[in-house]
């Protein structure tokens, strides 16, 4: 088994391709976009798109897709990070909390369609979400969860819960009590997506340059060890690496997320399995994991290995402890007995960025031309869609809808200063793994982790 080497995606299309030149000497652009993840590449995409006479530069540390963008599960996700009452508390400023609900589930089709006129299939499969109650305790989070968005503004159509006999007619999970389905989600190779992203980009003329850690980020300018660019507008896109650059390193936190992918599994064992409509996966832990069915027949699987890294540390190109993938390999073998006898292909972590209070924020700031956009947590591939395209209508003083959806101008609270940080959320993510641990063994859901949940402002 692999473990590493920027995970399973990137080793299935043969790795990244030879970099593109870095930045060497001093430039200048219309735009400078620091980050060749989802969100710069989209806001590049956007931007040069609707105004095609833009010079726009891109600014990329590594590889384009080296950081989260190129390691997720690959849910293309409508629903998105942090808990209602956090953007409903700007509604009345703004368009509302359903507005940008609505605009997030049609992101998903918005993507879908960029594919299509790309020629790229990328693996996007459009089969919706199921999440799955393993026990008695989780079956009631779901159906909660299923009460409290019908009570903001969700129907039936858009999420509904599955008795057990309903959810087995799509896939067997063994031990799965009910569980819920949603339409507004599909599965892709994030890698793939990448790829289409940034040919497309190039294509209409955005210079991208590799191998160009910005060291600062300034008004009007940034800095890389070769050279500097000035711009008028800087986008910062760096999600889960943010910490790194100066006075930037309570913004958002690395938290890591782990995956592993098996073998091709035969077809004897998909037949007992089913999963013909190629949902994405997930279950209804505190600590929850998220998987895919993947085009060429394996299972990929995530979920919450070691938290987060002391003095936010980003882990490179994403080794994983063997005690995560253990762990993530009895998930496996728990869900799916089947799949015992499958050899593990991959292990690989990545990071993504997570606000004090777990809400996304877009923004723009004439005055420094500083822009940016991120804290998606473990939803981002749609949302960075959106997001670039909120980027490119603030840009370009559009008027436009999108700038008016609650995650535009929203500042997050700060995180706190190390080590307490570190105790935070690992703490955090050792008493949920110890509330998972209770449920268990009970039927009703346990109250530690209502109670983690108000702390931390997650839900
Ligand atoms: C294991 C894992 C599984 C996940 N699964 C899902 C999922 O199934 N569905 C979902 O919706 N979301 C998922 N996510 C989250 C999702 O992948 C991210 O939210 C999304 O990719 C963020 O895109 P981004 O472009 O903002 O950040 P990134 O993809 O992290 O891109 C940031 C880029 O900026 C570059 N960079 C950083 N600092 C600098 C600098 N100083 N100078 C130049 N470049 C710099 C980095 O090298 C990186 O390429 C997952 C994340 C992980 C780690």
């Amino acid at each position: 088994m692999r473990v590493g080497e920027l995970g399973f995606w990137w080793r299935s299309v043969g790795g990244p391709p030879p970099p593109r030149a870095p930045l060497e000497g001093n430039a200048e652009a219309d735009v400078a976009i620091v980050g060749g993840g989802y969100t710069g590449l989209w806001t590049a995409y956007y931007l040069k798109r609707t105004d095609p006479s833009l010079q726009v530069t891109l600014l990329e540390s590594e590889c384009v897709g080296f950081g989260a963008s190129g390691r997720n599960g690959g849910w293309v996700s409508g629903f998105f990070s942090g808990p209602p009452r956090l953007y409903a508390a700007r509604a009345a400023a703004t368009a509302g909390y359903e507005a940008l609900r609505r605009e997030m589930f049609a992101t998903v089709d918005v993507i879908a369609r960029f594919l299509a006129e790309q020629g790229a299939d990328a693996d996007f499969h459009k089969g919706g979400h199921l999440t799955v109650a393993l026990n008695e305790p989780q079956a009631h989070r779901v159906r909660r969860e299923v009460r409290e968005a019908h009570s903001h503004g969700l129907d039936e159509r858009d999420l509904r819960e599955l008795d057990g006999e309903a959810l087995a007619q799509r896939l067997r999970v063994r031990g799965a009590r009910s569980g819920s389905f949603s339409p507004h989600v599909a599965r892709v190779h994030p890698v793939k997506l990448v790829l289409a992203l940034a040919g497309a980009a190039q294509s209409l003329g955005v210079t991208i340059h590799e191998c160009s850690p910005v060291r600062e980020i300034g008004a009007h300018q940034v800095r890389t060890p070769a050279g500097s660019l000035r711009a008028r507008w800087i986008v910062r896109a760096t999600e889960g690496y943010t910490a790194a650059l100066p006075g930037l390193r309570r913004l958002l936190t690395p938290v890591n997320s782990s995956m592993i992918v098996t073998e091709p599994l035969p077809r004897d064992i998909w037949r007992e399995i089913g999963w013909e409509g190629l949902e994405v996966l997930g279950d209804a832990a505190s600590v929850y994991c998220y998987a895919q069915r993947t085009a060429d027949g394996r299972i990929a699987i995530g979920g919450r290995g070691v938290p987060y890294r002391f003095a936010s540390r980003t882990g490179g190109a994403g080794d994983t402890p063997a005690r995560t993938i253990t762990a993530l390999q009895r998930k496996l073998r728990a869900m799916f007995p089947a799949v015992a006898a499958v050899a593990l292909d991959h292990a690989w972590s990545g990071v993504l960025g997570v606000a004090r209070d777990w809400g996304v924020s877009v923004g723009a700031d004439p005055g420094t031309g500083l822009a940016w956009a991120g804290g998606y947590v473990g939803e981002g591939v749609a949302a960075a869609n959106l997001a670039g395209r909120m980027l490119c209508d603030l840009l370009l003083d559009r008027p436009s809808e999108l700038v008016r959806l609650p995650w535009v101008g929203r500042v997050p609270a700060r995180w706190e200063f190390e080590p307490l940080r570190w105790a935070e959320i690992n703490g955090l993510y050792a008493l949920y793994r110890r509330a998972d641990a209770r449920e268990r063994h009970s039927t009703k859901p346990s109250r530690l982790a209502g109670a983690l949940d108000r702390v931390s402002g997650r839900r």
